[in-house]
């Protein structure tokens, strides 16, 4: 199936400019933009990925990472391939800078199959493995689906979209998990080719209208500045301080050769953040705590250990020990 991208222009001889996402590729007749999904054919933009899935999986809800959204529950998960950041350091770069294969799954094939996934636990469908972003239409064609199901809709992102489609999508989604891969804009512009504004744009805007988690790549050298984790946590905290950080160990992948993260770097990155944020998480390593605790008791509210998820001390959203109410705790 042929599918017209949405937010673009035609210009003069048969160019188009693409406006999903910041980058605004000018493309030429044949040619595809910066993240490979979208092609110009004689001056119509199509998304060439539509329906085109490269990985499905019954995942934890956990492994997104979402702690705070259904713990203990799965979620059929689906993604393509591609990106539209450049990240010298991807964690995933097979999927997203390969050509894996890939199977057709039209939207109604795959809202039956997040329906059928019900019966293993799973609350919905996410959009994850490459960026979801350049997914877009086939992401709203199968939200629509998803949720005349009243199933739950996931999305885990770089966030790096423009604000008119970000707007237009925001309405489906229950949750997201987005990567702010540094607080700083010549990380984004050196190491991954894209800027840290409209992905902060992204973060304040979905906080509003959804659930929201934030995962942070910690790299030795490049973004494990005390003060600048600082200086993410203390605006996170200004959006919501409940809103939960997982600060990620990054390992040798792609195009670079560093030594994985220290883990005394990652517990004095989560002890900067905690003076802000109430749940701070470290992830991609064995060892650290990674329970949730209530913010006011601190009673111990959700046991995790490695994806095993026990909840302990929740009821209805509820502490069960001093009776705080916590909302942004789903289950
Ligand atoms: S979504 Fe793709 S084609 Fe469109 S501007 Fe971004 S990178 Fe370019």
């Amino acid at each position: 199936m042929v599918k017209e991208a949405q937010f673009y222009e035609s210009l003069d001889e048969g160019l188009v400019k693409c406006g999903l996402c910041p980058h605004h590729c000018l493309i030429k007749a044949g040619q595809h933009g910066l993240c490979r999904s979208r092609i110009n054919k004689n001056g119509q933009l199509i998304a060439a990925n539509y329906s085109k899935v490269a990985s499905l999986a019954l995942d934890p809800i956990e492994k997104k990472p979402l702690y705070h959204f259904y713990p203990g529950k799965t979620i059929l998960s689906a993604g393509t391939f591609g990106c539209n950041l450049s990240c010298r350091f991807c964690q995933n770069h097979i999927l997203v800078h390969g050509q894996p294969d890939t199977q057709l799954i039209e939207p109604q094939q795959l809202a039956d199959l997040a329906w059928k996934s019900r019966q293993y636990e799973s609350i919905g469908l996410a959009f994850t493995y490459n960026e979801p972003i350049i997914w877009y239409e086939y992401i709203l064609d199968t939200a629509r689906l998803i949720k005349e199901k009243d199933l739950k809709l996931v999305l885990v992102s770089n966030g790096y979209i423009e604000d008119k489609p970000l707007q237009h999508l925001l309405p489906y989604l229950d949750a997201i998990n987005i990567d702010v891969k540094a607080f700083n804009e010549d990380f984004y512009k050196k190491l991954c080719r894209g800027s840290l504004k409209p992905v902060m744009n992204t973060v304040e805007q979905a906080a509003c209208r959804c659930h929201v988690e934030i995962t942070s790549l910690i790299i030795p050298h490049e973004n494990d500045n005390m003060e600048e984790i600082r200086e993410m946590s203390k605006w996170l905290a200004g959006i919501n301080p409940f809103i939960p950080l997982h600060l990620s160990r990054y390992h040798p992948a792609y195009k670079f050769k560093e030594e994985a993260t220290p883990a005394s770097t990652l517990e004095q990155a989560r002890q900067v953040a905690q003076e802000y944020l109430k749940h701070v998480f470290v992830g991609n390593m064995p060892g650290p705590d990674n329970n949730s605790y209530c913010p006011e008791c601190e009673g111990l509210l959700v046991k995790r250990d490695g994806y095993y998820t026990q909840i302990v001390g929740l009821e209805q959203g509820r502490c069960k020990a001093c009776g705080q109410d916590l909302p942004c705790l789903l289950s």
